[in-house]
């Protein structure tokens, strides 16, 4: 299959560009597409054939659900069985957003779609072409990140043509994605809510919005039997071909250790990366961000960059989990082999 590049302005996006999108998946087929948070590969959420598409190109497990993206609040009625005061809420305060909300599933979503679950993961894009995508297409878009099953989710287009090429009937490149890690989740199926997946929708903002809000067992380091709730949490994820290493601690601590495995690593003739925050320039291959926000924004890029110069080993330095930075910490658990606390 020829994997067709539509380059659409984000800010302005052009109708007949997002048409020709929306016609392939009115079609049953898939299109890559920008959001707010990640680069998404779509499909008609309401087709089993089309979704299945999905599991397909990405080599993706059959129980890992999907999250349903939709263009108006409304057609959430559709989608859910039940609709909590609580999801009224938040809905009003984060959409559209980089929230997903996971509810009670209606008999119109297909239980591929849902991973054979009977809950729903529902969420209202904030990205132009995103949102004009989904209109125009006239369906809910079931679209989880568009990267091969365990790679580093895509936040440019080009992450997706190296994972997805001839894969896919076409890729929307609409430049870089602003958040850079996938949306926050929260499961409102319980008595009381659950954060299942931090992101830039903050616990704190969460738990200033409905109050009350218990985080998933996973998320703390804890083995779980809640892990059936979500089954993408049992998997590794956002892996880069090199051997990732976060180191967590007191700064002058972490600082030290870093200049003793750089120095360790090279002794072995090892090519090393370090990523840092406001940190020193410890080798060649050192990528420094200023701010949380930077963080999240570059990190699966950085990861895929240290893939494409050979890098054998990258170095994090751990963040505070708090804000965004609970999500930015998930992702660098899921993606390094050896942890250090320094
Ligand atoms: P991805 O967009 O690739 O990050 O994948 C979507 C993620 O959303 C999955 O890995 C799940 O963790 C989560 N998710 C989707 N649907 C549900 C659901 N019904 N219940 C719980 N989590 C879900
Ligand atoms: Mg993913």
């Amino acid at each position: 299959m020829r994997t067709v590049i539509l380059k659409i302005n984000a800010k302005k996006p052009q109708i007949s560009g997002i048409r020709r999108a929306a016609s392939i998946i009115r079609r049953g087929n898939l299109v890559a597409f920008p959001t707010e948070t990640v680069y998404g590969l779509g499909a008609d959420a309401l087709n089993a054939k089309a979704v299945k598409k999905i599991f397909v190109a990405k080599g993706r497990p059959a129980d890992n659900p999907l999250i349903v993206h939709v263009s108006d609040k409304e057609s959430v009625n559709d989608l859910a069985g039940d609709i909590p005061q609580l999801a009224e809420k938040l809905i009003s305060r984060f959409w559209p957003g980089p929230l997903t909300i996971v509810l009670k599933k209606s008999k119109t979503v297909p239980k591929i779609t849902t991973g054979g679950l009977d809950t729903v993961a529902i969420r209202m894009p904030k990205n132009k072409i995103a949102q004009a995508l989904i209109r125009e297409a006239g369906t809910p878009i079931a679209a989880p990140s568009a990267n091969f099953f365990g790679r580093p989710s895509p936040t440019l287009a080009k992450h997706v043509l190296d994972d997805l090429d001839g894969r896919i009937s076409a890729i929307i490149d609409g430049g870089q994605t602003r958040i850079g890690i996938e949306s926050t989740v929260i499961d409102l199926t319980r008595k009381t809510p659950m954060l299942l997946r931090p992101g830039r929708v903050t616990l704190e903002e969460l738990q200033s919005a409905i109050g009350r809000v218990d985080v998933h067992p996973i998320l703390k380091g804890k083995k779980s039997a809640l892990v059936h709730r979500s089954p993408g949490m049992k998997y590794k994820h956002y892996s880069p071909d090199a051997h990732v290493i976060l180191i967590e601690g007191q700064s002058a601590l972490v600082h030290k250790k870093i200049l003793k495995l750089v120095q360790q690593f090279g002794k072995q003739g090892k090519k090393v990366g370090v990523i840092t925050i406001r940190g020193d320039k410890y080798t060649k291959n050192t990528r420094r961000v200023r701010t949380d926000s930077e963080f999240a924004a570059n990190l699966f890029k950085i990861f895929r960059e240290c893939d494409s110069k050979k890098i054998d080993v990258i170095l994090v330095q751990g963040i505070p989990r708090k804000g965004i930075g609970l999500g930015i910490m998930n992702r660098l658990s899921k993606a390094a082999r050896t942890k250090i606390m320094a």
